[in-house]
């Protein structure tokens, strides 16, 4: 495991010194210790990132592909290790945690192609109304990228900000997670294997105040993209303001499933659990909000508890377990807090609601289901990001999609029904940046992921993931004089 910062192709210490302990939440022990970097070292990082960018952006597409396309095939080679590392650090099932390594390898793969094929688009004619003048329009790079990264999905988060910031001729400085940083870290040996030029990838651990902070106000990064929560998100907006630098922001959700009557009940069933517990419910995804038909509701709500209860919560590298603990102590204790909310209010506790029986260590809560939950619950309305899911039931189409909507977010939803045609109508009325139906939560990295409302700004993955690099430059070339 990697200890030290990875900035201009080197692996050094921080100029201050300092170490962060990193933890695996099933033992609730300290297994490793990283550089606590500082705003030195964000300098150093970016300034390195700014001498690699002139001859990084001058590299053909083509050949910024090969390189992506390299680190796709390391990922590949390495996954179960890497997986096993991040199953260790974050506490997700192994079986989870290989789901995002291929996830991880897909997103540079992708990428590769598309950075081979902006050389191909560059220069293309723009049609304009005057014959006497030809257009054409270019793409070039932003610059250098600060990338900031949460610890729910570490790698899955990272891969697509590093794949299309790379591809579209950037160069980066990337800020893992200080809870899950030793995955992320193994991208900087991944660098030096496949010998990409030093200073494109510069990776710097530490907290947010000390290396996300100098990163968002400092002069020569000219584009934050940053996941995370929405407190910080605003933080680093209003940081980037002074620039100004342009700014993506991946942050919260609380996600609305609808199943309707006619459902198709397995699937139904499968859809709300995934959504919920899936990575002990640490998702900005998770579908925490349960809209379901209020004449299904009792048939509905007695599968899902019996696939709750199903789950088995035990040690992540268990190929048996299916619910691991949270990624950290504060994280469990702020689901809690939320809990101990719910009973306060009298909430209807239809499952779990608190740790687990027979798991005396680990940041464990077992699957927690809240029945009739009021709107203006804070269960309702704020993202707890945890294994709890509020359930509410609707008589009407309508009232499903006023519930849906009636949210600050709007990251994603699921809508459950064999009726096709409603189904999609449903789908066109909620606002959100993804609608699955009858699906669970499958990403194609071609398709774009990002929130309406307050769950962010911007969109990654698919074209609109690269153009969050891009500039848009236009030429126009005055071809004869006019008369
Ligand atoms: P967080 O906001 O606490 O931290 C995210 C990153 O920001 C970390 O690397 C942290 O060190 C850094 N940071 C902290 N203070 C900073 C500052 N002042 N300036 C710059 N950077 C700073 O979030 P988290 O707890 O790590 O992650 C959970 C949150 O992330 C949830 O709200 C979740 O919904 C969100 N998330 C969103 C998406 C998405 O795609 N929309 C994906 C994953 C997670």
């Amino acid at each position: 495991m990697q200890d030290k910062l990875y900035i201009d192709g080197v692996w050094r210490a921080p100029v201050k010194g300092g170490k962060l302990p990193v933890f695996n939440p099933y033992t609730e022990q300290v297994i490793h210790h990283v550089a606590a970097g500082g705003p030195e070292d964000v300098d150093l990082a970016v300034k390195a990132a700014a001498r690699a960018f002139p001859a990084w952006r001058r590299t053909s597409g083509a050949v910024r592909g090969q390189f992506l396309r390299a680190i796709a095939e390391k990922v590949r080679q390495r996954k179960d290790e890497l997986a096993r590392l991040s199953s260790l650090n974050n506490g997700k099932p192994y079986a989870e945690a290989l789901i995002d390594m291929q996830d991880v390898a897909s997103s540079f793969d992708y990428y590769g192609g598309l950075a081979a094929d902006l050389d191909r688009e560059q220069d293309s004619p723009v049609s304009v109304p005057d014959g006497a003048f030809r257009a054409s329009l270019r793409r070039e790079p932003i610059g250098v990228a600060g990338l900031i990264v949460p610890w729910n999905f570490p790698m899955v988060t990272t891969s697509w900000k590093v794949a299309p910031a790379l591809a579209a001729g950037c160069t980066v400085v990337l800020k893992p997670s200080e809870v899950t940083p030793i995955v992320e870290l193994e991208l900087g040996v991944i660098a030096d294997e496949i010998g990409l030029p030093k200073g494109v990838l510069n990776l710097v651990t530490g907290l947010g105040p000390d290396v996300g902070a100098p990163l968002t106000t400092h002069k020569d990064v000219a584009k934050i993209s940053f996941t995370g929560s929405n407190g910080v998100g605003s933080r680093v907006m209003a940081a980037a303001a002074a620039g100004p630098k342009a700014v993506s922001l991946e942050l919260g959700g609380k996600s609305p499933i609808v199943v309707f009557a006619d459902a198709d009940l397995d699937i139904a069933t499968e859809c709300v659990v995934n959504g919920i517990f899936f990575n002990a419910g640490q998702m900005c995804s998770a579908t925490s909000r349960l809209l379901v038909e209020e004449s299904i509701a009792p048939k509905l709500m007695a599968r899902v508890i019996a696939a709750a209860k199903a789950l088995q919560p035990g040690d992540p590298l268990d190929p048996k377990t299916t619910l691991g603990p949270l990624t950290t102590r504060a994280q469990y204790d702020k689901v809690l807090s939320y809990i101990a909310k719910g009973k306060a209010e009298k909430l209807d506790l239809i499952l779990g609601g608190d740790r687990p029986e027979g798991l005396d260590t680990g940041w464990f809560i077992a699957p927690t289901i809240f029945g009739d939950v009021p709107v203006s619950s804070p269960l309702w309305r704020e993202e707890i990001f945890g294994p709890v899911l509020c359930v509410k039931t609707f008589t009407s189409e309508d009232q499903a999609v006023a519930l849906a909507n009636d949210s600050d977010f709007g990251l994603v939803a699921t809508v459950i029904s064999k009726d096709t045609v409603k189904a999609e109508r449903v789908a066109d009325a909620i606002d959100t940046g993804l609608v699955w139906i009858n699906s669970p939560q499958v990403i194609f990295v071609e398709t774009s992921w990002g929130g309406f409302k307050a769950s962010g700004i911007g969109r990654e993955l698919g074209p609109w993931g690269l153009d969050a690099y891009l500039e848009v430059k236009h030429k126009a070339r005055r071809i004869s004089s006019a008369a």
